[in-house]
């Protein structure tokens, strides 16, 4: 249906034609699309058999030079990525879910996808609910598995049970996905496989939008790892009693190159703030190895980090439950543990 699709000039404007069936709505920084959203991309070409190159449109939005190499990033993202639309407007700078989820809006109705997919992260639990109540449709959050592109797979009950649905509603099917579940795509390293890049036509853009005013971000200044992307990770629980101790945490973490996690009894005591929790309410993690100190185990938390490549547990209670998830499991003191590992393990 679509044809041989040029590469065309950023200043194009998105014409009424459709490019693809899935659109991604996806996050960038620092000039790149985040890790979360080339997920979503896995997810959205996983959706259409894997070969379609027509098959998926990547939407950025934002200002600045950072959009436009983001542009770029996400248009070698993928091979099945046949085309990037950038919206490119002041409006979009901050994360605020009304415009967002109008522009959304204003790009289905441009381009009539059939699917239209974002990270299950609270930048896309933000959005995709209140675009999916302006398309009157009802969507779909925390997809773990495709089975077809009606047939998807999600947790309930706090991860303790697969549920899988199928969407019997109109187009769009509007989907927020687990990026634990779906792998970064590799850069594809074939310049002909790049998709186009295409300005959406935001003209007929609905300004009335008063209802949130973006205040500030802050955002963790340190060296260490992105906790939703890290490939090792270190939590501590309520056991570590104090923050003074949590930095026995902080500096495995820093030993081993690993982010820092928490449970929400840590972080209830003041221990460290909440963008570290992980579990139900928390951050849901998925690194190739997990390290829970303290930790019991309730299902809360394991609904957060039990999808971990390996677990290795230390806790000074036999029976804590966190030792049936455990791939490695240590019964012992925490305060005798950490010092010895820090002594004992080389310098990443
Ligand atoms: P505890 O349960 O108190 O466990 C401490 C553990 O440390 C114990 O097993 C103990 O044996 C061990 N210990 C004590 N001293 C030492 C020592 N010196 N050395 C080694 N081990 C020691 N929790 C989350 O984590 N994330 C969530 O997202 C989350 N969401 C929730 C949502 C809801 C709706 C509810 C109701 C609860 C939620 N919780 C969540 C809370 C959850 O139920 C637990 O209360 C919490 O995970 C317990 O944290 P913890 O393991 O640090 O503390």
């Amino acid at each position: 249906i679509l044809g041989a699709i040029k590469k065309r000039s950023f200043s194009h404007s998105l014409s009424c034609s459709r490019h693809g069936s899935t659109l991604v709505v996806a996050e960038h920084e620092s000039g790149v699309v985040k890790p979360h959203s080339l997920s979503a991309v896995t997810a959205a070409t996983s959706l259409g058999g894997g070969n379609d190159k027509s098959s998926v449109s990547v939407l950025l939005a934002g200002s600045g030079p950072s959009l436009h190499q983001a542009a770029s990033h996400a248009a070698s993202s993928h091979p099945s990525v046949s085309q990037v639309l950038v919206a490119d407007s002041e409006r979009f700078k901050s994360p605020l879910a009304e415009p967002w989820a109008k522009l959304v809006h204003l790009v289905q109705q441009q381009g009539s996808y059939s699917h239209i997919i974002a990270a299950s992260n609270s930048f896309g639990k933000n959005i995709m609910p209140r675009a999916a109540a302006l398309l009157d449709v009802s969507p779909i959050t925390d997809v773990t598995g495709i089975s077809d592109p009606h047939t998807f797979v999600r947790p309930i009950y706090a991860g303790n049970a697969l549920c899988t649905v199928r969407y019997m509603g109109s187009n769009p099917c509007i989907l927020t996905i687990r990026s634990t579940s779906f792998p970064v795509p590799q850069k594809s390293n074939d310049s002909k496989a790049e998709a186009s890049i295409s300005k959406v036509n935001l003209s007929n853009f609905d300004e009335d939008l008063n209802k949130s005013r973006y205040i500030s971000q802050t955002s963790q200044d340190d060296e260490r790892p992105d906790l939703g992307n890290a490939r090792v990770v270190i939590t501590g629980g309520r056991a570590l009693k104090n923050s003074e101790n949590f930095k026995l945490i902080e500096n495995l973490a820093k030993k081993l190159g690993g982010a820092v996690g928490a449970t929400r009894a840590a972080v209830d005591a003041g221990f460290v703030p909440n963008d570290l929790q992980v579990g139900q309410t928390g951050k849901i993690v998925a690194p190739e190895l997990y390290m829970a100190f303290g930790v019991s185990g309730a299902i809360q938390h394991l609904a957060g980090m039990r999808d971990s490549k390996v677990i290795v547990a230390v806790n000074n209670d036999a029976d804590a439950p966190i030792f049936q998830v455990a791939d490695y499991g240590l019964v012992g003191d925490l305060f005798e543990v950490i010092p010895e590992l820090l002594e004992k393990l080389p310098e990443k």
